[in-house]
């Protein structure tokens, strides 16, 4: 072995997040970083009101650290010790706001304005998809869901409309301004999906599908990823973790009910994971109350405590006409009770301190 095998201690791939002075100019700035990428880091700038920090991904071994701490403009070094790391709360200095652009106008999720994503579970035809998009937009919805290729627990049950579901979406979204999240199930649809639609779903039967999660992390399209039946909120984070470890940043996490024992409702909202989440990551959260509760009286009350808990938005299922249709018709909202329910969540939203759609009259359809 040579002198240097023997005295160098083995690398430990990780993160490292560097804080720097605050009087740091961005030029010196942008000298550290090509000195933390010379280190064989990749190191990317999280800018903050009052702090700026460089996370960095490589090598973080104690000897590694050392190195960085007397690179000029280097206040701190700390490695990230959770299990999740770019996910981490401290590899932000501020809470994540994913921007989904739009031709609108971009929307972006985790800010101040409370943002409702609404629309069929899946797109069984163009006319009941326009009508669904009218409606919910004129209530105040901010996306418009709908899902082309359906993971159902039976291969008998409706599988979705696939490619051409995806052309009616594109053609909606052009009509009614309002960006598309659509499910993507299969490592063969990402590339089409990313340009098709405005952000790519990862469902719950999918949350631990690691070839799946890395291609959507290869795409810069946001990701909406849900969490699974039976995951831990860890596994949760280490799954977005999968998909930020290819330089995909724009992760939106959903609580979407786990299986527990109870049988009164199709899964139970774990109402404790919001504010969990929160600390424990920058990256914003949203909840479905739809496939939490499994039925529409329980679409308000679920909608209602997730916005108190600190959720950054809601995903909910919209049908014109729940009792035909092909998939979660037992959930769906019927247009009306969708602008009733947009009506009540106002005066949470604004007791939680965020705004919502509705609350601004000119947004909403003569
Ligand atoms: C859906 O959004 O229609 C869906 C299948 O959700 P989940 O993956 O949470 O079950
Ligand atoms: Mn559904």
């Amino acid at each position: 072995m040579s002198e240097d095998r023997k005295t160098k201690s083995p690398p430990v791939p990780g993160v490292v997040v560097v804080g720097v002075w605050p009087e740091t100019t961005g030029e010196q700035l942008e000298h550290l970083r090509a000195a933390l990428v010379l280190e064989g880091f990749s190191a990317h700038i999280s800018r903050g009101e009052t702090r700026t920090i460089l996370v960095c991904v490589g090598d973080a071994s104690p000897m590694n650290m050392a190195a960085l701490m007397v690179l000029p403009g280097v206040e701190s070094v700390t490695p990230v010790r959770k299990p999740y790391k770019l996910a981490a709360r401290e590899s932000s200095v501020d809470p994540t706001v994913v921007r989904v652009p739009s031709a609108r106008g971009p929307v972006d999720v985790g800010g101040k304005e409370l943002v409702v994503i609404a629309g069929p579970c899946s797109v069984e035809a163009e006319p009941m998809l326009l009508e669904t998009a009218h409606a919910v937009r004129s209530a105040g919805a901010r996306m418009l869901r709908g899902g082309a290729f359906k993971p159902r627990t039976s291969p008998y049950s409706f599988q979705g409309l696939g490619g051409e579901a995806l052309e009616m979406l594109a053609r909606v979204r052009e009509e009614t301004g309002l960006p598309i999240v659509s499910e993507v199930m299969d490592t063969r649809e990402v590339e089409r999906m990313a340009e098709m639609v405005d952000v790519l779903q990862v469902g719950a039967r999918n949350m631990q599908n690691f070839p799946l999660l890395t291609e959507v992390g290869r795409t810069r399209r946001p990701v909406l990823l849900k969490r699974g039946l039976s995951a831990r909120i860890e596994e949760l984070l280490m799954a977005a973790e999968y998909v930020m470890a290819q330089g995909n940043r724009n992760v939106i996490l959903c609580e979407r009910g786990i299986r527990t024992f109870e049988p009164a409702t199709r899964n139970t909202l774990d109402i404790a994971a919001i504010p969990v989440l929160k600390a424990e990551t920058h990256l914003p959260v949203i909840v479905d109350p739809s496939h939490a509760g499994g039925r529409p009286d329980l679409v308000g009350p679920l909608s209602y405590a997730a916005v108190a808990a600190g959720a950054d938005g809601l995903i909910i299922e919209v049908h014109p006409c729940p009792e035909q249709a092909l998939s979660d018709g037992d959930q769906a909202l019927e247009p009306v009770q969708f602008a009733d329910l947009m009506q009540h969540l106002g005066v949470f939203a604004v007791a939680a301190g965020r705004t919502l759609a509705t609350a601004d009259p000119a947004r909403r359809e003569p």
